[in-house]
Formats: structure tokens, C-alpha cells, sequence
């Protein structure tokens, strides 16, 4: 199977030319025959039945770097049931089967994580160097659930009648839609991807219709690795027909459950329309996280946090520090120390050497932070440094920018702004802090920098969010736990609480012993 799968797939590299190079050069080269550009169903790459493509687009400067089949309701039905079907078999293989699989597959990734992190800057725009950094973190979630999926264990309870056995056990849930976003195009889909088939069930992956080409190559590998027709299916579709694909995986007879990283607002829509099939889900919604700097922090190592929180991604994470709250004694060098750095920081294609901050990943995304800085102008706020896109690198560029006088009215104190904008609130107490970063309905991730270990304690058990740094800008791995509290969504991926959302649990009770 594993000789047959890899002839299937074009490989990225051809004839020893590397692909992408290829078309860095020339930007029309999205020849099928050198980077797969197809979607995935049961075994088969495929165009979409109504021979629609739609383009994917180098956010960096606008050229278009692949076709991918714009799939519709009749291709999406056919994925479903190919993962039915392939469910039926998946189930019954051994968790060392499905571990041996994963572990392959997580060899394919690291083996081609070059590539992939240059097809992840090439359509998301993020500088190569945190492109590669997504990979080997997206890549990691293939590992610890290879390791994780041998693991999953029942339970045989003492009954407190002696000719009843109670057994307990956890099984896969079925068919799972995963619908995924373009911010980090590879993690999110191995982070849900790898613990659903370590656990049993086949997918659907919908991945954003921004950054395909990722989720394209995961796939390939996928294939590669031996799992077998209709296990793993890829449906890509544009945005249009994105609304009716998401609604038929949610109320399908045939799905068990969702897994969706994305907008709060679209998360809203899913969980309405798993209702009426009480469907299992899965939500990684947005957040509004509060970076604290308390008066004992060590502002060095505050500053280093708040660039690599806020400016990782160009701020398009749904982690990122959203509001930065700064104790007033050391207010002023905390703020001489960021504006310092971020004056510093390279911004432009990120593919070139040394750029720390790309493009934003469409208009949409460029027009919302302008309007939350222009809103917050207007109603007082004053800009340390940016303050308006970067017109002379290209269409999507957003200057790092940093507001003071920020107040209750304005859009970036109430919402997440999703950009390289930070929004500097000055506070006297520790309460006050709390008080205004608990001040919102959801609650992702939360930051703060102290060097009281009371406070440290304190802090963190006050501040209402799913997940927290102290003293860190960075906190997301496989190994823990990532998801939040309030509106920030359900279930956690990551760490051995990552499966969960993929079994039932299931009792079986053996009476009339004697
Ligand atoms: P953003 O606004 O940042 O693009 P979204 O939540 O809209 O975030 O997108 C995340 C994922 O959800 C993408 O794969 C997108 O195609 C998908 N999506 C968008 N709208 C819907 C919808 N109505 N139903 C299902 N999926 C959707």
C-alpha cells in the first residue's frame, strides 16, 4: 500500500528542482504535476465534481500560488460517506496499527518539513522562520498522539454487587468533520487531525480557503504513511461554498462530530447546527487575552514577551496578547522598552531573509485592524509608533503599531483586534487589573509578568481564561492542554485531554455471575 500511495502523489520535489523555488520565479507555475492541487476522498485525488477551482493567493503580493477544486455539497456527501465506510474498518484496527501509521506520518512530516513551511509562507504570508517553527509544533501533535493513541484506557470498577462486573471503555466516536483555520494552517489540522485517528475515527478536513495547499501536502503524507482509502479525506472550498458544507458535516446522519478552530461568530453557527443532531463538538474560538506587567516584573523579559505574544503572525493568533495592562510605577520605561522595540521590528515578504512580521493574510483582515485604529483615533487614542498600513511593501501590510489612552468605548478594547496592534492600558491595583481583563465574555489565554510568588499564585487562579503564561509569551505544545473558558469555545486539544473529544465512553455491565 505504502509503494502504491507514494506513486499516486506528485512529489513536491521533481526531478531534484525544488518546486517552489520554481515558482517564486515564475508565479502562473501551479502545474498538478509538481505541487499537488487537488482535494482528497477516499483514496483518490480528485477535482471537484463540478470541475470548480478557485485561487489561492501569496498574501505577500497578491500572485496567485495554486487552483484547488472549489467543492460543493455533492463532493462533501461523498467524503462522508467514504469516511463511513472506512470507519467501519479504521475501528477495528489495533491501536498499534493506527500508532505505527501516525508515526509514519509524523516521519513524512518531519522528513519534508522544508517544504512545508515554504508552502505555509508562500499562501499565509508568515515569515519562514515561524513557518518552520508551525511545522515542527504542528508535527509534534503527530508524535504525541502516535504515542498517546497506545494509551487510551478502560476501567473495570468494583461493583458493590458481587455478580455484576461494571467495564468501562472508550471507543471512537465515528466520522468527525474538522474545519480549520488559516492562521496556523498546519498545526490545526494535525493538532485535531492525529488524536481522531489515533482514536479510531475517520475525518473530513475542510481546511480555510486561504491556506489549502498546507493542508494539501498533510494530506499527501497522510496517504504516504499508509492510512487507507477514505480514512483521511480532504474537501477545499471557497468561501461561498464554505456556509453549506460546514452545515451539512454538522447535521449529516453520518457524522458523529465537529472540530472547528476559527471566529467566535462562526463558531456560533456550528454549535446551533450540531444541536438538532446533538452532535459531539469541538470549539477553539477567539479570545481577548490581557497581557499584565505588574511592578516586580522583570521588563526585559516583559518586553520580549509582548513581542513575541503580540507580533508572532503579525498578530493573526487567536492567543495573541489583545490588551496589554501595565502597573503605573514602571509604566513609562516598560513603554520606552516596547516602543523601542517594535520600532525595530523587519517587516515585508516573508519569505526573505530576517522579516519578523509579514502581510496581513487578506482585505478583510487589513480593513478590520484599520477600522479598529482608526476607531480608537477617534475616540482619543493617541499612536506611540504605526498607526497605518504599509502601502509601499504591498496591499496587506500593517505598520506594528502601539495606542495609548485607550477607553472602554473603543473596538480594540472590547475586541480581539487580530494584528500587529497593541493597546497599552495603564492601572494602579492588582484587583483593578483582574477586574477589567475578567471584563469580557470570553477567555482564551492571559499573560502576566511578576516576580511575586504570591502574586504569581494569585494571578493565576483569578485571571479567567483557559490558559496562562507567567512570565512567558509562548505557552502552546502537545503536550498540554490548549482551550478556553466563556465563549472561547469546548474541550481542549493537546495533551492526553486532546482524545477526548473523539471517544465515547462506554459501560458495559456483566450480571448473573456466579
Ligand atoms: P476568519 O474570519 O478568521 O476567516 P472563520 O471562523 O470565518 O475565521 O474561518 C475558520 C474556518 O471556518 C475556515 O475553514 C472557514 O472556511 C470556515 N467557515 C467560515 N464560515 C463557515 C460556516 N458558516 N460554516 C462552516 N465553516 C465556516
Amino acid at each position: 500500500m505504502f509503494a502504491t500511495f507514494r506513486n499516486l502523489a506528485p512529489a513536491l520535489r521533481l526531478n531534484g528542482v525544488n518546486v517552489l523555488r520554481h515558482i517564486h520565479q515564475k508565479p502562473a507555475l501551479y502545474d498538478a504535476n509538481m505541487l499537488q492541487q487537488q482535494a482528497f476522498i477516499n483514496g483518490e485525488w480528485i477535482s471537484a465534481k463540478s470541475g470548480k477551482t478557485f485561487e489561492v493567493l501569496n498574501p505577500a503580493n497578491g500572485e496567485v500560488v495554486g487552483v484547488v477544486p472549489d467543492m460543493d455539497l455533492e463532493d462533501t456527501e461523498a467524503a462522508i460517506k467514504a469516511a463511513c465506510d472506512a470507519f467501519h474498518v479504521w475501528k477495528d484496527t489495533t491501536a498499534k496499527e493506527r500508532s505505527q501509521i501516525l508515526r509514519e506520518w509524523y516521519n513524512l512530516l518531519v522528513k519534508n518539513q522544508k517544504e512545508m513551511a515554504e508552502i505555509l509562507t508562500l499562501e499565509s504570508g508568515k515569515p519562514l522562520a515561524e513557518a518552520n517553527g508551525e511545522v515542527v509544533y504542528g508535527n509534534s501533535f503527530v508524535e504525541w498522539f502516535s504515542e498517546l493513541s497506545r494509551q487510551i484506557r478502560g476501567d473495570i470498577v468494583q461493583s458493590s454487587v458481587p455478580s455484576k462486573k461494571i467495564l468501562v471503555q472508550h471507543q471512537p466516536i465515528g466520522v468527525v468533520g474538522l474545519i480549520t483555520p488559516w492562521n496556523f494552517p498546519h498545526a490545526m489540522i494535525t493538532r485535531k487531525a492525529a488524536p481522531a485517528l489515533g482514536a479510531g475515527c475517520t475525518v473530513i478536513i475542510k481546511p480555510a480557503e486561504d491556506t489549502p495547499l498546507t493542508a494539501i501536502q498533510i494530506v499527501k503524507y497522510a496517504q504516504e504513511a499508509g492510512f487507507p482509502p477514505g480514512v483521511v479525506n480532504l474537501v477545499t472550498s471557497s468561501r461561498a461554498n464554505t456556509g453549506p458544507i460546514g452545515k451539512l458535516l454538522c447535521e449529516h446522519h453520518l457524522v458523529a462530530g465537529i472540530s472547528f478552530t476559527g471566529s467566535t461568530a462562526v463558531g456560533k453557527i456550528l454549535y446551533k447546527q450540531c444541536a438538532q443532531g446533538v452532535k459531539r463538538l469541538a470549539l477553539e474560538l477567539g479570545g481577548n487575552a490581557p497581557f499584565i506587567v505588574f511592578n516586580s516584573a522583570n521588563l526585559d523579559k516583559a518586553v520580549d514577551g509582548s513581542i513575541t505574544s503580540k507580533f508572532r503572525n503579525c498578530g493573526q493568533t487567536c492567543v495573541s496578547a489583545n490588551r496589554f495592562f501595565i502597573q503605573e510605577k514602571v509604566y513609562d520605561e516598560y513603554v520606552n522598552k516596547l516602543v523601542h522595540r517594535v520600532k525595530s521590528l523587519k517587516i515585508g515578504d516573508g519569505s526573505q531573509e530576517g522579516v519578523q512580521l509579514g502581510p496581513l493574510v487578506n482585505e478583510p483582515q487589513l480593513h478590520k485592524v484599520a477600522e479598529f485604529v482608526n476607531d480608537a483615533v477617534s475616540k482619543g487614542a493617541k499612536i506611540l509608533t504605526g498607526g497605518k498600513p504599509a502601502t509601499h511593501l504591498g496591499k496587506l501590510f500593517y505598520e506594528p503599531t502601539i495606542l495609548t489612552d485607550i477607553k472602554e468605548d473603543m473596538l480594540v478594547y472590547n475586541q480581539e483586534v487580530f494584528g500587529p496592534v497593541i493597546s497599552l492600558i495603564k492601572f494602579k491595583t492588582e484587583k483593578e487589573a483582574l477586574d477589567i481583563a475578567n471584563s469580557t465574555d470570553v477567555g482564551l489565554a492571559g499573560y502576566f509578568y511578576s516576580e511575586d510568588v504570591s502574586q504569581i499564585f494569585r494571578v493565576s487562579n483569578n485571571l479567567e481564561v483557559g490558559m496562562i503564561g507567567v512570565n512567558e509569551g509562548i505557552i502552546s505544545c502537545a503536550e498540554a492542554p490548549f482551550g478556553g473558558i466563556k465563549q472561547s469555545g469546548l474541550g481542549r486539544e493537546g495533551s492526553h485531554l486532546g482524545m477526548e473529544d473523539f471517544t465515547y465512553v462506554k459501560y458495559t455491565c456483566i450480571g448473573n455471575l456466579s
